[in-house]
């Protein structure tokens, strides 16, 4: 069971008090995350719209590669905050049975593109 607790945290970037009702089993970081993510500061407003990007990516991924398996999504997921943050700009992973995953991050959205290659050759 998780309970609810009202947190009265500092945005880890401006210092003002954000008032937040969260589980209580949130860890520092987490909470901090929380703070940010409540403030109206220029660096939460980003992260919001960050988080937002993210979340819209993920569910793109989901529905892109939903016949490529698990591991795919997972792995693209896992890049996605990297890519709403702006820390990469675009990341691209080709899997064995050659179809290739990008993600590039836009201003307002992140874009997610799935590629598939069909390649035949002989060699003797
Ligand atoms: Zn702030």
């Amino acid at each position: 069971m998780s309970e609810k607790t009202t947190y009265a945290i500092a945005c880890p970037v401006c210092g003002q008090i954000q008032m937040i009702s969260a589980d209580s089993s949130l860890t520092e970081a987490e909470q901090r995350q929380q703070a940010l993510l409540a403030c109206n500061c220029s660096d939460g407003v980003n992260a919001r719209r960050a988080k937002q990007r993210a979340e819209k990516a993920k569910e793109n991924i989901n529905i892109l590669f939903e016949g490529d398996g698990e591991i795919i999504i997972d792995a693209l997921s896992n890049i996605v905050p990297a890519i709403a943050n702006n820390t990469f700009a675009k990341v691209s992973i080709t899997t064995e049975a050659g179809i290739k995953a990008t993600l590039t991050a836009k201003e307002q959205s992140i874009k997610v593109e799935r590629t598939e290659k069909k390649t035949a050759a002989l060699e003797s």
